[in-house]
């Protein structure tokens, strides 16, 4: 596997695959990988030419007081991760070269972005959009491919894509989970033991919504009212329940009857660790 840190060369490697004619697949990360990540590696291996994994932890997509800082870091497990399951090569970018002094350009995509986390995380997918618009332009791909564990991404940039006529494919890919049913995720290494248990009452809490939806309940409240006392279980000063919400799953727009596929998204805080999690029902 290659690695790349310099973005014209970035640049140039995926010009000279594009006027061989290859299909290049881009499978963007912040690195610190889990077998969730792999998932789309695998996943899109087969399905292009060249594959590339970019590892970049985006300062822009951090708020004030988020964990850019401690976010967890381990490039050298990763190389090894990546290059097990075939990627071809690992771009590695520079925050200093991906915004330099002077840097103001930014993509915003506006009413998908708005609720969710786009309320306690107001910066967030202004920072993930404009990003994932410059990796497009470094890497040229023809497909690129995120998960469905980020939902409120996933729907922002296929917005994106639409809106500026990008030339990209892209493919999303399910939630991939521990045996006990906790969607895997980076942060979960910030939660203690204990923390870790009480975590899985966001998949519990899915799970429960589903079971009331094949039973035949349609009205949000009463499932979200369930999704709820699951989470807040015990009233738990360790669990808070960032958002609980019913959402048409292409607008995002709020869903008080479950009537077509719907949208159940959380984002709860255990500890001062913030877990997402979701389920179409
Ligand atoms: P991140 O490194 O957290 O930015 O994630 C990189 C990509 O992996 C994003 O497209 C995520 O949605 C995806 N991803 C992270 N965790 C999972 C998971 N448990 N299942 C499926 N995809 C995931």
């Amino acid at each position: 596997m290659r690695i790349i840190e310099k973005l014209d060369e970035m640049q140039q490697q995926a010009e000279s695959w594009r006027r061989q004619g290859k299909h290049v697949a881009l499978v963007p990360t912040m690195g610190y990988l889990h077998q969730g990540h792999l998932a789309l590696m695998k996943f899109v291996r087969p399905r292009a030419d060249l594959v590339v994994a970019s590892i970049f932890v985006n300062p822009t997509q951090f708020g004030p007081g988020e964990d850019l800082d401690k976010y967890p870091r381990d490039t050298s497990r990763d190389v090894k991760l990546l290059g097990d399951v075939g990627v071809d090569v690992l771009f590695i970018p520079h925050a200093e070269e991906m915004y330099p002094d002077q840097f103001q350009t930014y993509v915003e995509v506006k009413k998908v972005t708005q609720p969710l986390c786009g309320i306690s995380r107001p910066t967030h997918f202004r920072g993930v959009t404009t990003v994932v618009s410059k990796l497009f332009h470094l890497v040229k791909p023809h497909t690129a491919i995120f998960g469905e564990k980020d939902f409120q991404q996933l729907v922002t940039i296929r917005r994106m894509v639409k809106d500026l006529n990008m030339d990209v494919e892209i493919m999303g890919h399910p939630i991939v989970r521990e045996d006990d049913g906790l969607a895997l995720s980076s942060r979960n290494v910030y939660l203690t033991t204990e923390q870790r248990r009480k975590a899985l009452r966001l998949s519990q809490s899915l799970d429960a919504a589903e079971d009331l939806v094949k039973k035949g309940e349609r009205s949000g409240n009463v499932i979200l009212q369930r999704v709820r006392e699951i989470l807040a279980e015990d009233q738990d000063e360790d669990v808070r329940i960032d958002y609980a919400e019913l959402r048409q799953p292409e607008t995002l727009e709020q869903v008080d009857h479950v009537e077509g596929p719907t949208l159940l998204a959380l984002a709860v805080f255990i500890g001062s660790t913030r877990l997402i999690d979701n389920r179409v029902l």
